[in-house]
């Protein structure tokens, strides 16, 4: 196990000639061909129809179908950055086999194109016949936006292949929080989904340390259950059976609860990850006093800016007079899916991850917040004239949402 932490890992930046990459180092930076991807990239993932809206102050009435777009949408800095550089090692290094250690983003369409210019995965949906027992020192493998756990890139670094760090730098600052948590003794309680890729490296990155500690709490009621369990104490064999899946091993909650930092999966609902963290700092207040609060509670704001942005757009279109919402993005997508939780509570919202959800004007195939199957509503789309909210998840290619509006135009035809 390293205990080298990500941020000081050898760097490769701008060389252009592959004989200069040495084994197991990481390339963090372009590789000269920014010039050169512009046209695929805008190919692949720009829409013109999105960029029409957008000059037209981010509405656009056609057919009577008037489309109201969030201010903030799409792509994050962090998605553009990761798909930039995944292009850029197709170009610089094409006679090698490149691997993703998972999907490269949560989206469908993003994972597929980036399949079919021969990128190969070594876990997650899209895993084909190899895996990361096939990887050699004469492979590249692509780390992806969302971050990699410290096994995984331990057993890359000793595979001494070549890797492309596309992790965002907004991850990297959760990460440096919580290794600062553990090298002082301070469990880091992380508001996530202990599944997600990103609370998965998250996490991993304490257990490095001796003695690192995690809890990883989805939502305020799951906080609530932990702040209580440190007031009052409480039946330790349930703590342990509720977090079986979400604590680092060997996790006391009469041990390690008593010094706690809070972190949060960047793709979070934000004003969640603040509550939680206010309200653990209340309770720690509760427990040993405002005096000591310095000794037992730590907490720094890692909110990802782009997944605030994209939350509070959504809040901007309330005032609009919307019949109706279309939230597009990856059913396995975090921020996608808060993005709907958000807009679902004042307006009818249909989360889809293509326009192929849009079977017909009378039948449209959707994921309904909180659950994991998609379910067919019939009579979904308004007659016109009507006013269609549109946004989409920071890992969804503006070309997908395009497509969603010229389908929904062409339905009137
Ligand atoms: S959502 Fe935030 S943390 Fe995730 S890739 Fe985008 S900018 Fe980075």
């Amino acid at each position: 196990m390293t205990d080298l932490p990500i941020a000081k890992r050898p760097e490769v930046s701008s060389h252009f000639d592959e004989s200069s990459f040495a084994p197991g180092q990481i390339i963090r930076k372009g590789m000269g061909h920014k010039e050169e991807i512009q046209s695929d990239f805008q190919q692949d993932y720009h829409s013109d129809i999105i960029n029409k809206v957008i000059a037209n102050d981010y509405v656009l009435t056609e057919q009577g179908y008037t489309f109201h777009l969030a201010t903030d949408f799409g792509f994050c800095y962090g998605v553009d950055r990761s798909l930039e550089l995944a292009h850029e090692t197709l170009k610089h290094f094409p006679d090698k086999r490149i691997f993703l250690t998972t999907e490269i983003i949560h989206n469908p369409y993003a994972n597929k194109n980036l399949e079919a210019k021969g990128i190969q995965f070594l876990s997650g949906p899209y895993q084909k016949d190899l895996g990361i027992d096939d990887v050699t020192a004469e492979d590249v493998v692509i780390l992806p936006a969302f971050g990699t756990d410290v096994g995984m890139l331990e057993t890359l670094r000793n595979k001494g292949c070549i890797m492309v760090d596309t992790i965002c730098g907004s991850v990297l600052n959760v990460w440096k929080r919580v290794e600062s948590y553990a090298r002082e003794g301070f469990t880091s309680i992380i508001h996530g989904k202990h599944y997600h890729e990103e609370s998965v490296a998250t996490s991993s990155r304490v257990l490095q340390y001796k003695g690192g500690k995690y809890l990883v709490v989805l939502n305020m009621k799951e906080a609530e259950y932990v702040a209580d369990y440190i007031v009052k104490g409480g039946d330790k064999a349930e703590f342990l059976t509720k977090f079986a899946e979400a604590c680092s091993p060997e996790f006391d909650p009469d041990r390690d609860l008593q010094k706690i930092g809070l972190a949060n999966q960047t793709t979070m609902l934000s004003s969640e990850s603040l509550a939680i963290a206010d309200f653990f700092k209340d309770t720690m207040i509760e427990k040993y006093g405002a005096d000591n609060t310095h000794n037992h509670f730590r907490n720094f704001d890692t909110i990802c800016s782009a997944t605030e942005d994209r939350q509070q757009a959504i809040l901007k279109l309330k005032g609009q007079p919307l019949d109706m919402m279309i939230v597009m993005g990856g059913y396995n997508s975090s921020n996608t899916n808060h993005l709907c939780k958000i807009a679902g509570e004042f307006v009818t919202t249909y989360h889809i991850e293509s326009a192929d959800g849009l079977l017909s004007p009378q039948q449209i195939q959707h994921k309904p917040y909180g659950q994991w199957e998609t379910i067919i509503t019939e009579s979904w789309l308004p007659k016109t004239p009507c006013n269609i909210g549109i946004t989409s998840g920071a890992s969804t290619p503006n070309y997908v949402l395009g497509r969603a509006i010229e389908r929904i135009l062409s339905f009137k035809n």
